[in-house]
């Protein structure tokens, strides 16, 4: 049977670009790794925020849209994106939290406790304190690897049928069901980061996917041939599944489960270094061939980006 190993990256639609740049760089302390433009609406933004290396289980994505109208956190959603932190630096959280104005609680699930927070458009995140993954040397302000954020510890999905999505989680991408606990099941996949599950079993009501909600997750494929085997299994359990789509940094299919939340499959490679200078990832404009004789107009267009 084959098995991802877990999250590749998380997508979502927020809305002024600079705010966000703020928030997931200096705030979180995330490295900006790619500004392009939303491949399907070039006339967008599409901004990737990773550890150093952009590593697949670390990479959130977003569109920014200026004018969008406010979404709606629901069913057919990912409701929480999760974070990682090493074990001990809840308490730096919480100060650095505090320092920013950014307003938390404390939630437990499955025995752990979780730093639950908003973006500055309404996304719902949560830091928490687990073993695995490699630290992350990409240090801002006072943010040491021993405290930075290491990617994602999973995410927890809303669903208009948990019992299907939970089972194209087991039985089509290869999670390991670990259990349940009040209104939650656990899955759990191979990778020591982006692993971890937590499928609501109750509604949490109708979503209006816009501002402040999340678009997408992706699921990790090794290469090419792997993405290709993934389709048709895909197909084989009767969902409609999209082409294999060149995102230039990964290739990727799209299908959207039963319980309404749009599932990507993307390959490990090539990464975010295949067109800029791993050292010198996120800093300029980059644009794929088919868009780039619009470069004059985009740069013209776009909102400017700060980046410190
Ligand atoms: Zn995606």
């Amino acid at each position: 049977m084959k098995r991802t190993k877990g999250i590749h990256h998380i997508t979502s639609i927020v809305g002024n670009v600079q705010e966000n740049v703020d928030f997931y760089s200096k705030v979180l302390g995330l490295r900006l790794v790619k500004i392009t433009v939303n491949f399907d609406d070039p006339q967008t933004y599409h901004l990737y925020f990773g550890d150093k290396d952009a590593t697949p289980g670390a990479v959130i994505t977003f569109f920014p849209y200026e004018d969008a109208r406010e979404g709606k956190i629901g069913n057919g959603q990912v409701g929480i994106t999760s974070y990682l932190i090493p074990k001990g630096a809840a308490k730096f959280w919480e100060d650095r939290l505090n320092k920013f104005g950014v307003k938390y609680n404390k939630v437990k699930r499955f025995g752990e406790e979780f730093i639950q927070f908003q973006d500055p458009h309404g996304l719902q995140l949560e830091l928490v304190e687990r073993d695995g993954g490699n630290k992350n040397t990409w240090t801002v302000d006072d943010i040491n690897p021993d405290v930075a954020i290491k990617g994602f510890a999973g995410a927890v999905l809303y669903s208009h049928f948990p019992e299907s999505t939970a089972e194209v989680l087991e039985k089509l991408l290869g999670f390991e069901r670990l259990g349940e606990e009040g209104d939650f099941i656990r899955f759990k996949s191979s990778a020591d980061i982006g692993n971890i599950i937590d499928l609501k079993t109750t509604s949490m009501g109708r979503a209006i996917t816009s501002l402040g909600t999340v678009h997408h997750i992706a699921w990790r494929a090794d290469v090419e041939e792997d993405l290709l085997e993934w389709r048709s299994l895909v197909k084989e359990n009767k969902f409609a599944v999209s082409d294999v789509r060149d995102r230039k940094y990964f290739k990727s299919i799209y299908f959207r489960e039963k319980g309404g939340i749009l599932f990507e499959i993307a390959t490990d490679i090539p990464g975010f270094a295949v067109d800029e200078d791993k050292d010198f990832l996120g800093q300029k404009l980059m644009l794929p061939p088919q868009y780039e004789h619009m470069r004059p107009h985009l740069e013209e267009t776009l909102t400017p980006i700060k980046l410190d």
